[in-house]
């Protein structure tokens, strides 16, 4: 049986958190003395910021709960992805002892989250068409591993995880959290697992305003899971980690619904588009099947490509030396005019192997040594 305080690090249990201001009167009328901001207002030409924000973000979590078939209580809302990815690390893990699994080739934060807070690493790779190794995982699974990361639809690789595989370990692994990190959910022909909340006590889903939802630059994360959990983040994470204008953007954003899913009809659109092009080059060798925003697309010589590009201003992801990724260039779907350009610099490489004007410096680049392989 899954019981959330077992996993806890056991001073988090007993940690009073931060009471701000705003905590300890959530009134929105009155004379506003306690919490010593400006009074005046701000130096900003439009705006008013010297009121510190809603530190639970109420408005936004109204809106988004309906939308995401969760209650508001169920919701947390990180500085991006990030935030919640390294709360749960400290939440749980217990530096030098616990542990975290993660599933080969995928997002590098939580390897780093990881490495930051001197949590162990258990790595178990996906299999080579990029699915989850179910008896590998179980197998390795140990009285430490806390955490349990899924990425579906996968970073790097961009295809959904088979949904058996995930409901068998969270069905098995009770003394984890099992976390699916959903940042390309908006893409995938696939219900989220929030819809499993209900039933998997162990499971926590993340999502991200920063891909479908066009708000890289905000920075906002959500973060979806039993109430007991989002009440634990809620306790170690800064008082007002999203600040007033992410709010705002944030809840107009979400007024504005159909737009993102124009958008995300349009890059659906590109995607296929994209893909039928990058068929017909010679130099393409495999384009792996994608549930994403993005093509993991195999090239004969990738590095020379990824040069060739640099060279003319087209900028894409060298995953050519990641486990599984084996001469393979990660590339984001463009508009119409972007994989356009795209293609017609790689048509001219065919043409014209050698790269003309290459920008001195770039081509260490892909070799560089990589902390993180980010968005
Ligand atoms: C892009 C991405 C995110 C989003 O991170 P933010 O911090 O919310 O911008 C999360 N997970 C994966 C796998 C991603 O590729």
């Amino acid at each position: 049986m899954f019981t959330l305080t077992n996993l806890l690090r056991p001073h988090i249990l007993t940690l009073t958190p931060y009471s701000s201001a705003r905590d300890e009167y959530t009134g929105t009328e009155g004379v506003f003395l306690d919490a010593n901001e400006n009074p005046f207002g701000s130096t900003t030409a439009q705006g008013h910021y010297n009121r510190y924000p809603d530190p639970h973000q109420w408005a936004i979590k109204q809106r988004l709960a309906p939308i995401k078939g969760v209650r508001p209580e169920q919701i947390f809302l990180g500085n991006g992805s990030d935030e919640p990815i390294d709360l749960l690390v400290r939440a749980t893990c217990v530096p030098g002892k616990d542990a975290i699994l993660i599933m080969p080739p995928t997002y590098g934060m939580y390897e780093v989250s990881a490495a930051i807070n001197d949590v162990q690493l258990i790595k178990v790779p996906l299999t080579p068409d990029f699915q989850v190794d179910v008896e590998a995982v179980l197998a390795a699974i140990t009285p430490a591993t806390k955490l349990i990361w899924l990425c579906s639809p996968n970073n790097p690789s961009g295809n959904l995880l088979q949904a058996e595989a995930i409901h068998t370990i969270l069905k098995v692994a009770t003394h984890s959290l099992v976390i699916v990190d959903e940042a390309y959910i908006d893409f995938a022909n696939s219900p989220s697992w929030t819809s499993e909340l209900a039933n998997y006590p162990n499971l926590v889903v993340l999502q991200t305003f920063s891909k479908a939802w066009g708000l890289a630059a905000l920075r906002l994360g959500m973060c979806f899971a039993s109430e007991e959990l989002i009440g634990v983040l809620n306790k170690i994470k800064p008082p007002y980690n999203i600040s007033a204008p992410t709010q705002a953007l944030a809840l107009e954003a979400l007024a504005h619904e159909s737009e993102k899913n124009e958008m995300v009809a349009a890059i659906l659109h590109e995607r296929q588009a994209l893909a039928e092009t990058l068929t017909s080059l010679p130099s393409v060798q495999v384009i792996h099947p994608s549930d994403a925003n993005f093509l993991l697309v195999q090239f004969a010589d990738a590095k020379a490509v990824f040069e060739y590009l640099i060279a003319q201003q087209v900028i894409v992801r060298d995953r050519s030396k990641v486990k599984l990724c084996d001469g393979c260039l990660r590339i984001s779907v463009g508009t119409a005019d972007e994989n356009e350009r795209l293609v017609t610099v790689l048509r001219q490489m065919h043409d014209s192997p050698l790269p003309p004007n290459l920008p001195l410096g770039t081509g260490d680049e892909a070799t560089k040594p990589e902390l993180v392989s980010n968005g």
